[in-house]
């Protein structure tokens, strides 16, 4: 009766108390006692609370209430209003299931700081914009283990029943993180790598340190702030987290995916270059900077100037910066780099800065037009002084390139507008993805900006094949399940957005293989490009507004996205030349001739196409560096139609390629779903907009995931599976049940369990029939 929780409460506190303790105990043995941690009701809250009874002996009066009565009790449920007034931690206990209902809940949750509510095995999770004490150890504790009813709903639950899944089956797991941008996600993939580094045992802290150090050291090279979020990731993330078959993590590792690589060059309006710059501009010591990096304070580089050719508008900026790149240093220190490797990296990074303060102008001879030369050599030196190559050598393979016609070489020079397009692809390429290698999938959120391009586009994609892949999970293929085992249930409907994706990344006619085929005709422009769409994309999911030339609109499972497709056939070519690479790769720093030196292979897939540097324990195999993080393969290997032209590389084939990796990565384990949702726009706490909820809700189809969810069986498994697991439960160790519906039957009957369901082949469980189940296992082994 959670209404009576703080007379409760107040009960047990003072039992405790005289029972077993000498002395007046702390917070954290409060903590621990078993009669606390089965105390149920609002959890949450009982840090504070606990504090507060520390503190005042008066409390331990059991009739004493509560200051924030409103915050610590549900309110008492009156038969008529009871869907309104019960808070309910899972939506599909709801008996009136409506739109305006599940709203309803989650405001009133949420306006009692209540963030996390599930939908069956799915968590939703409400932005506080507010820092929440609801992390410490004592909450790892506290969600370690125990059934998912006897707490509130928590982040550290859904990391727990992934990890108890994991242990319990040794299967594969996968949490899919999805939201739009701002929404939560990086902070959740967080906190599931902080609850799962605690899970996995604290025994060699040092590998714990690193893995948790690994996420800010990428989020400084892969984030940046945008209009939406001050630090939003310009990336997807993968991360792996490895266990030991008894449960102890081993080693973590981070797959990136399909880095904005654009912003290095130019920033939106309003909006910034990745962290990374700005840290090493600020952080940097002044004179250090002049002599090796090159970076005059006097004149800011490009690239991380703004409007006004400032990079930094005042000292609290400039100080904060200092600061960052401190916890940076100390992040590579942690990991295991050493201090030249940290050195070639930040060589690398002022490398980029100098590039990109290269200018182009145009010098007419008697016999070429059209040639450039650089009028500013000092930048060129720098870039080329940083990145330990020859400026001569640089500057020809920015102003020139080589044509090999019936074997002979022939040096031709390159525009202005040619060169600055190299220039900036080599920035590109250098901030390339050099990845980094828990299954946590933290991948950027669903963006609709006033102006919309590449970019935007190919996140866009990326989140329809993501709602593609939880719809699969949980329509689809459940569907299909039970029909297979003959079990009855109500189909629902739901929106299945594979036409869509269909028009995305159809071949020969999508829009990508579209897009590729344009940007191979050198004559082809923007327009010619939106005209080819108009052509071939006749479905209702495409449209084209009138009396705007560029832009094209699209109808995606989340909204209406309106794109401009300025600049968008050369963003795609993104074309490093050959004779770039080749300079590149004659670099006396190793880590840059590493990134430049590829092995052209003809198969291969974008796994391996990546850089990967992995933080390992001592335990694992060879092949990974013992004890700390190092550069340790580093190859990319191109895709066929590549290895004979470079040039031929597009984006879009790039993007296509990772996005069938990740989903290769996802498939394979067991997908756990947690869904962000941004309450509001104006980042502003306790601010729930009901129309922007709405919208985001309705976009993910949480009705009819309830729906399902309702008549739903989370857990499939085997009989064979099952009997050998649980046998003990009916049978004993002698005995040696044949792995049939009958030995299952005899189980399930044992432990007093309803409403479980056995198909032909296997047992049909809900959630909390499994954590039951592994409850009285461990009762009785
Ligand atoms: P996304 O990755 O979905 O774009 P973030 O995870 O970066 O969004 O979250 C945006 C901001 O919202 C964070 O910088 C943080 O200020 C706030 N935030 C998100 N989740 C939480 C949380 N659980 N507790 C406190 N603040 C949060
Ligand atoms: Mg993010």
């Amino acid at each position: 009766h959670p209404e009576n929780w703080c007379e409760e409460f107040n009960h047990f506190i003072s039992q405790c108390l005289i029972k077993d303790f000498e002395k007046r105990p702390s917070v954290t043995q409060l903590l621990d006692h078993p009669f606390i941690k089965e105390a149920h009701g609002k959890v949450l809250f009982l840090q504070k609370q606990l504090a507060k009874v520390l503190q005042d002996q008066k409390h331990l009066n059991p009739v004493a209430k509560p200051r924030h009565e409103r915050m610590h009790t549900r309110r008492p449920c009156h038969v008529e209003d009871a869907e309104k007034y019960c808070l309910e931690d899972d939506l599909v206990n709801l008996e009136v299931l409506d739109e305006d209902i599940i709203i309803h809940q989650l405001q009133k949750r949420y306006a009692d700081l209540l963030i996390y509510t599930y939908v069956g095995d799915i968590l939703i999770a409400l932005n506080p914009f507010q820092n929440l004490s609801i992390y410490s150890p004592q909450f790892s504790r506290l969600y370690h283990g125990v059934r998912r009813a006897s707490n509130p709903p928590h982040i550290f639950a859904s990391a727990d029943a992934a990890y108890q899944c994991l242990v319990t089956f040794s299967k594969d797991q996968c949490i899919v993180i999805s939201g739009e941008s701002g929404s939560g996600k990086t902070e959740s993939a967080h906190l599931i790598v902080q609850h799962l580094t605690f899970l996995g045992k604290a025994n060699n802290q040092t590998l714990r340190e690193k893995i948790l150090q690994v996420n800010p050291l990428v989020e400084a090279f892969g984030n940046a702030c945008t209009a939406i979020n001050d630090n939003s990731s310009r990336f997807g993330k993968y991360l792996e987290m490895m266990f030991t078959p008894t449960g102890a993590v081993m080693g973590a590792r981070i797959s990136e995916y399909l880095l904005e690589k654009s912003r290095v060059i130019k920033q939106a309006v309003g909006e910034k270059n990745f962290h990374i710059f700005y840290y090493i501009y600020a952080g940097l010591y002044h004179q250090q900077k002049l002599s090796e990096f090159r970076l005059p304070e006097e004149k800011p580089p490009r690239y991380i100037a703004d409007g006004t050719g400032r990079v930094m508008h005042d000292i609290t900026s400039k100080e904060s910066y200092k600061r960052q790149f401190e916890e940076i240093q100390h992040c590579f220190r942690i990991i295991g780099f050493t201090e030249k490797e940290v050195h070639s990296v930040y060589r690398i990074l002022a490398g980029i800065l100098s590039i990109g303060n290269v200018e182009f102008a145009a010098i007419s001879s008697q016999h070429q037009t059209d040639k450039s030369e650089v009028p500013n050599a000092e930048a060129l030196e720098n870039a080329a002084f940083v990145l330990c190559i020859s400026p001569e050598e640089l500057q020809e393979a920015l102003t020139s390139h080589c044509v090999v016609t019936r074997g002979e070489t022939i040096v031709r020079a390159n525009t202005v507008d040619r060169a600055a397009d190299i220039r900036d692809a080599m920035s590109k390429a250098l901030s390339a993805d050099r990845g980094m290698n828990v299954g946590i999938l933290d991948i950027f959120g669903f963006e609709n900006f006033q102006r919309n391009s590449f970019e935007q586009l190919c996140i866009n994609i990326a989140n329809e094949q993501i709602q593609y892949y939880f719809n699969q999970h949980v329509f689809a293929l459940e569907q299909m399940e039970y029909q297979n085992e003959g079990i009855d249930a109500i189909p629902v409907e739901y929106d299945d957005n594979r036409p869509l994706l269909d028009m995305f990344l159809q071949k020969p006619l999508g829009l990508l293989a579209l897009l590729d085929e344009e940007s191979r005709f050198p004559r082809a422009t923007d327009q010619t490009l939106v005209d080819k769409f108009e052509d071939n994309l006749r479905c209702k999911y495409f449209w084209r507004p009138k009396g705007a030339e560029l832009c094209f609109g699209i109808h995606h499972y989340a909204g209406k996205v309106l794109y401009d497709a300025s600049g968008v056939l050369e963003k795609n070519r993104d074309t490093l030349p050959a004779d770039v690479v080749v300079v590149l790769r004659t670099s006396a720093n190793k880590l840059l001739q590493q990134l430049f030196s590829i092995p052209l292979t003809k198969t291969g897939n974008l796994a391996q196409a990546k850089a990967r540097i992995s933080t390992a324990s001592r335990s694992l195999p060879p092949h990974f560096s013992a004890g700390r993080a190092k550069v340790d393969t580093l190859e990319v290997i191109r895709h066929p139609e590549e290895t004979t032209n470079m040039k031929r590389q597009t984006m879009a084939s790039y993007f296509r390629y990772s996005l069938m990796d990740l989903l290769s990565k996802m498939v394979v384990g067991q997908p756990h779903f947690v869904r962000c949702i941004k309450p509001n726009d104006d980042r502003e706490a306790l601010q729930f907009c009901r129309e922007r909820v709405l919208v985001q809700l309705r976009s993910t189809g949480i009705q009819e995931t309830i729906n399902i969810r309702r008549q739903g069986y989370s857990h499939r498994i085997l009989f064979e599976e099952f009997v050998k697991r649980y046998y003990y439960l009916a049978f004993k160790a002698h005995q040696t049940p044949p792995a049939s519906k009958e030995s299952c039957v005899a189980i399930l009957e044992k432990t007093r369990l309803d409403h479980w369901v056995l198909g032909k082949t296997k047992v049909f469980l809900k959630y909390y029939h499994v954590e039951q189940l592994n409850l009285l296992l461990r009762e009785v082994m």
